[in-house]
């Protein structure tokens, strides 16, 4: 995009020259309309999403199996969803404004496995193309024992085949692990921001790690390269995968039967306001599809982004998706927030979460570090500085009067995407660094 279309964009669009200037905004989606027509838009179907639960309902055996960590929750990857009524009252302190409703934290940082949110697209996509490679092999059936996928037969089968990512570092964790304990031979190509534990801890479980001097969109297109020219390499394609998409959609069921089971109520008189983080958008988008398959209008989505790496807010906007990238706008896409260093986001996602989403709004590191120190603090929750972007999202939406964020009656949850991997030296390093903005600002 050269100037003079900046130019003209800021024109139309004002609230891009806020954005250009790194300044902390809400945007409110005009596409966002009736929930049962954006579904039917998107192509995908609610059998798709049951598809994919019921797959890993299969596999659920097998990761009880291989994975000790999920044996209380007999092999199903979910995450707690908890009330953090201390955080609600030193948010509404620090920003002056009431949030009537309860606020509620999705832990994806607890996620067994990888510890984020792409623990749930990710390890369904690698399961997936086991389950079709073992399949058209003939050494299962869908209704056998999946145990069975632990057996050194499976293990021979998938370890002619390759698994190829790029990734800023989460998804290459998830897609890594599981990989590796299949037995596929996997490579992750990382982008330079990628933290020097998260290569270690992979090359420890054997994964092949090639690292870029560039950024994500660049170790994106590299592994896609190289996995073209293989015909036995599976490439996960963050910016395209609908299998990603729909692992991510399946968050939807268990999140309903959760606040069920919890006795909350959600529905046009109880709306539920979900604050997902997003990065190139699968992970945020597949969770906002499957959220509105349960509850359809009474479910409110926003999308949080970095100041420095908006993406998704100005392919929105502008409805140009993966054909502008924050650069345009004179954005360096330099955050602290790993997954969510995303310069372009993904136009497969963009399209069709179109109308279905409520929003998006930005929100600059030192807030997220803030946060994060005001969470440790008040609810001894550690969470890595990503996945605090949702949480500014109730003040986003009541101080942007956004119909009934301030109602009594609304819940908040606010999508906490990762943590529990970061090493404790590292989050140690992040605490401290909220703290030092915490105690500058109150001078
Ligand atoms: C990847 C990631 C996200 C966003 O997911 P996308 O699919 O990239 O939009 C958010 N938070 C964390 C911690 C992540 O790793």
């Amino acid at each position: 995009m050269n100037e003079a279309e900046k130019t003209k964009w800021i024109e139309k669009l004002p609230l891009l020259s806020e954005i250009a200037e790194r300044k902390e905004v809400l945007w409110r989606n005009p596409k966002n309309g009736d929930s049962a027509a954006g579904i039917a838009q998107s192509g995908i179907t609610a059998s798709d999403v049951e598809d994919a639960s019921n797959r890993l309902k299969r596999f659920a055996p097998y990761i009880e199996k291989v994975f000790p960590e999920t044996t209380t929750s007999k092999g199903v990857i979910e995450s707690p969803i908890t009330p953090i009524p201390s955080m609600k009252q030193s948010l509404s302190i620090k920003y002056d404004t009431q949030i009537p409703g309860e606020l509620l934290l999705k832990q994806d940082n607890s996620l067994p496995i990888s510890g984020s949110i792409k623990a749930r697209g990710g390890i369904y996509e690698v399961l997936k193309h086991a389950e079709t490679l073992a399949v058209e092999h003939g050494l299962i059936k869908m209704d056998e024992d999946y145990t069975k996928f632990a057996e050194p037969e499976f293990r021979n089968l998938f370890a002619k085949h390759k698994i190829a990512v790029g990734s800023t570092g989460n998804l290459g964790l998830s897609i890594g692990i599981m990989s590796a304990k299949l037995g596929f031979d996997v490579t992750v190509h990382m982008s330079a921001d990628a933290k020097q534990w998260k290569k270690d801890l992979l090359r420890e479980k054997g994964v092949t790690v090639v690292e870029y001097a560039d950024d994500y969109s660049k170790a994106v297109e590299e592994g896609r390269r190289q996995a073209e020219a293989d015909q036995l390499c599976h490439f996960v394609d963050d910016e395209n995968s609908l299998d990603l998409f729909l692992g991510y959609a399946v968050a939807g069921e268990r999140v309903a039967a959760q606040l069920s089971e919890q006795g909350r109520k959600v529905d046009n008189d109880h709306p539920l306001f979900v604050y997902l983080p997003c990065g190139v958008g699968g992970g945020p988008g597949g969770v906002a599809f499957g959220l509105k398959l349960q509850f359809g209008d009474a479910v409110h989505c926003f999308f949080a982004e970095p100041t420095h790496s908006p993406c998704m807010t100005i392919g929105m906007m502008t409805g140009l998706h993966d054909k502008v990238s924050v650069a345009d706008f004179g954005l360096d896409n330099q955050t602290a927030a790993d997954g969510l260093a995303v310069g372009t986001p993904s136009g497969f996602v963009g399209e069709r979460i179109e109308p279905l989403l409520e929003g998006c709004y930005t929100i600059s590191d030192d807030t997220m570090f803030e946060l994060l120190t005001m969470l440790a603090d008040t609810e001894d929750i550690r969470l890595e500085p990503s996945a605090l972007a949702g949480m500014t999202g109730p003040i986003q939406t009541i101080r942007g009067q956004v119909p009934f964020a301030d109602s009594s009656t609304a819940t908040h949850l606010v999508w906490a995407t990762g943590g529990s991997m970061v090493p404790e030296t590292e989050m140690e390093l992040y605490y401290g660094i909220g703290k030092t903005i915490i105690e500058e600002s109150g001078k």
